[in-house]
């Protein structure tokens, strides 16, 4: 267990009395928690950092860096990795047959894994930074601006800035400068492709598991539709496969930057290029990208792709807030709401994803990312008086057939709003 191993190695509550720890705010990566307690605590790296506490004698002088963090910002080691990591889109699919929770204590996968950040360097958006700035006190980077392939801020549909600090070593966090990054927000038009907004939706909504999937699982699914599609599966053959229409439907310099090694092994249309092709092949792990990418290629609708890919359904997932301040100064910054909180919105809303927009400031993009998070209906289903009152009497008790006859609605309609996680909004339903 966790929770057991984290008091074991770390002794979580003999926290040394001089040392500062600060609050882990919601979306915060890591990195960017770990450079507040550096600076709080007056420290030039986490090993340095590491090493005193251990002196103490209260840490494992050996312990991994993500454990340490966690157990400063006093989180499970799982919660930890779940929301301040890229782990539940780096460790979306896994080869096993059964799903693992993101964050189950393999130490391997805490010492090497769990703080990566594929993109090359940090990125930040300029609103997010003026609002946390406004909110908090101070900008945080976040795990949200890191998703690869997301190139773009999903709240505010801006493009996400690069720093030019690199991600590769948590060692050298203390080297992410505020002051020295970019400050610049130009007009954008918005993804302007079809597959990239639809990957965007897909590779969010991994993020917001708390579990892997088994990889067979996301093959199968895929496998299934390339044929539907008329698209070629082996090796060899003259029919097109997966690949070539991910080229055709996808920005060249987006895929490039997504899976660097596939347009080295696509040399021309037809060859099967394993990097992408790949996930395909149930006993083939390739990149999670790749699984997203071909999932935006295959469906025309995300939600389609998600529900066919997530038979299971899943809790609804708070989005953590944390200790905020008593009196916020500006408008919350991403991250910052409660799934009640958005439920209420959505609710208050009319089930208007432009509406809730305004009422919780952010682009229709960001709401419709925080919708897939707490896996509440689409509108369209929600929104009919008669569903509702189907949805009702049938939480209330009837059988979905009279539910749905007493109130005149399909049961297709209700059978689909079941599939839902509904106990955020149905006591709100009842209230309003
Ligand atoms: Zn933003």
């Amino acid at each position: 267990m966790i929770v057991e191993d984290a008091v074991r190695l770390v002794g979580r509550t003999l926290h040394p009395r001089w040392l500062q720890r600060p609050t882990i705010l919601p979306d915060e990566l890591a990195h960017s928690y770990a450079l507040r307690v550096l600076v709080l605590n007056e420290a030039d790296s986490l090993e340095s950092l590491i090493a005193a506490v251990s002196a103490d004698g209260v840490v494992d002088p050996k312990v991994p860096k993500a454990q340490f963090l966690a157990w400063v910002a006093d989180v499970d080691v799982s919660e930890f990795l779940r929301f301040h990591t890229l782990a539940p889109f780096q460790q979306a699919f896994t080869c096993g047959a059964t799903p693992h929770s993101h964050g189950e204590n393999r130490e391997s996968h805490l010492r090497y894994e769990a703080l990566r950040v594929k993109v090359p360097s940090f990125r930040i958006c300029d609103a997010c930074k003026q609002e946390d700035l406004a909110y908090w006190g101070f900008p945080i980077i976040r795990v949200s601006h890191h998703i690869p392939g997301v190139e773009w801020c999903e709240k505010h549909a801006q493009p996400l800035i690069s720093t030019g600090f690199d991600t590769r070593h948590i060692s050298r966090i203390q080297r992410f400068s505020w002051t020295a990054a970019p400050s610049d927000s130009t007009e954008w038009p918005g993804p302007q492709n079809e597959v990239v907004e639809r990957y965007a939706a897909i590779s969010t909504a991994l993020m917001a598991r708390c579990e892997s999937m088994p990889v067979r699982q996301a093959s199968g699914i895929i496998a299934a539709r390339a044929k539907q599609q008329g698209l070629r599966r082996a090796l060899t053959g003259k029919r097109k496969i997966l690949s070539d229409l991910v080229l055709e439907t996808a920005p060249r310099d987006w895929i490039a930057r997504l899976l660097p090694s596939f347009l080295s092994q696509k040399t021309r249309p037809g060859v099967f290029a394993a990097s992408l092709d790949g996930v395909m092949k149930p006993a083939t792990i390739c990149r999670p990208e790749a699984y997203a990418v071909a999932l935006a290629a295959l469906y025309s609708d995300a939600d389609e792709a998600l529900s066919d890919l997530t038979n299971a359904q899943e809790a609804p997932e708070s989005l953590k807030v944390r200790a905020k301040r008593s009196r916020p100064s500006g408008s919350k910054p991403a991250g910052a709401h409660t799934a009640t909180e958005v439920a209420e919105a959505y609710f208050r809303s009319n089930f208007s994803n432009a509406a809730m927009a305004k009422l919780l400031g952010g682009s229709c993009t960001w709401i419709r990312s925080l919708l897939v998070r707490l896996n509440l209906p689409p509108a369209s289903l929600i929104g009919k008086a008669r569903n509702r009152a189907a949805l009702m009497s049938f939480k209330a008790g009837a059988n979905i057939d009279s539910a749905c006859t007493s109130a005149g609605a399909s049961v297709t309609d209700l059978v689909d709003l079941l599939r839902f996680d509904l106990d955020l909004l149905v006591p709100l339903i009842r209230r309003g």
